[in-house]
């Protein structure tokens, strides 16, 4: 009996694998990739005098707490790992660090998130960082394996060269990048060559500051804003923060990127607004 089931089942495989083409539906042009996005905590930072976020003064006298997330894009042809946050080692400090007007902590860490889903470092195929700031480089090192990384040509430049002097860059964090090849972009850049990840290019907050654009099946379009903006009134006032290497630059890029908003009709999500973070599913959920 038995026999004869595994027997018919055989043939069926037989039957099936010289014709597959009955049983292969063709597919649509025009469906999206189905892409998923994770956001991931990459920290919490408080600060206690945010006035250096203007150039204007608008923040004088101000504090504020800043999310700190990471994002984890899932395309059928590889992942992409936005951002490395704030370094999990903090965590094992659980009332955090001081340094200067920044209160630095990490409730839950990067590597716990990710093996949560069951995704280890070197399983990524690609490694972006919006730019080489310590809350964006902490994790770094972890993917100094196996993803291929994507970074601006005047920010690798910077990283290994001017950055670790500007103060708010930790070299440590991103050393094990230093001789590792890496694909640098002159222009935006297509991720996976269908138009559904793009790396936009905004430099002026670092030299080669980026953002990014991914296009989703359900939610729709959005906007990752790097360190572009801080705040959603960093946004609404194009607040400068004094720290930032070119005014005219980041002045030209906020135009960019609100055109490009506008153009693809994206949602714009500011990576250290909590409530923007809040707006996309809470992992282990994620945005499709
Ligand atoms: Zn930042």
């Amino acid at each position: 009996m038995s026999l004869k089931i595994t027997a018919i089942a055989g043939l069926a495989i037989i039957l099936a694998a010289c014709n597959p083409a009955a049983e292969v539906k063709p597919q649509e042009s025009n469906t999206a990739p189905e892409i998923k996005l994770y956001t991931m905590s990459c920290g919490v930072i408080n600060i206690s005098d945010i006035s250096a976020f203007s150039n204007k003064g608008e923040f004088d006298g101000k504090k504020s707490v800043f999310s700190n997330s990471c994002y984890l894009i899932r395309h059928p042809d590889g992942d992409l790992m936005w951002d490395a946050g704030l370094p999990d080692a903090l965590a094992q400090n659980p009332d955090g660090m001081q340094n200067g007007v920044f209160h630095v902590s990490v409730p839950k860490t990067l590597k716990s998130q990710l093996d949560e889903i069951g995704v280890a470092p070197d399983d990524i195929e690609y490694f972006a960082m919006s730019h080489s700031h310590f809350d964006h480089t902490g994790n770094a090192n972890m993917f100094a394996g196996e993803p291929q990384w994507i970074v601006d040509a005047n920010e690798h430049a910077w990283m290994f060269e001017e950055a670790p002097a500007a103060g708010i860059a930790q070299l440590d964090s991103f050393i094990q990048f230093k001789d590792k090849p890496a694909i640098k972009i002159t222009s935006d850049h297509d991720v996976f060559g269908d138009g559904s990840v793009t790396i936009i290019r905004t430099p002026g907050h670092t030299p080669g500051h980026l953002a990014l654009l991914v296009k989703l099946p359900k939610t729709g379009n959005l906007l990752l804003s790097g360190d572009l903006y801080h705040m959603p009134q960093s946004r609404e006032l194009r607040s400068i923060p004094v720290f930032n290497t070119s005014p005219e630059q980041t002045l030209v890029s906020m135009d960019k990127f609100e055109a490009l908003a506008v153009a693809q009709n994206a949602r714009v999500i500011i990576q250290h607004s909590q409530k923007d973070v809040d707006s996309l599913p809470a992992f282990p959920a994620y945005a499709e």
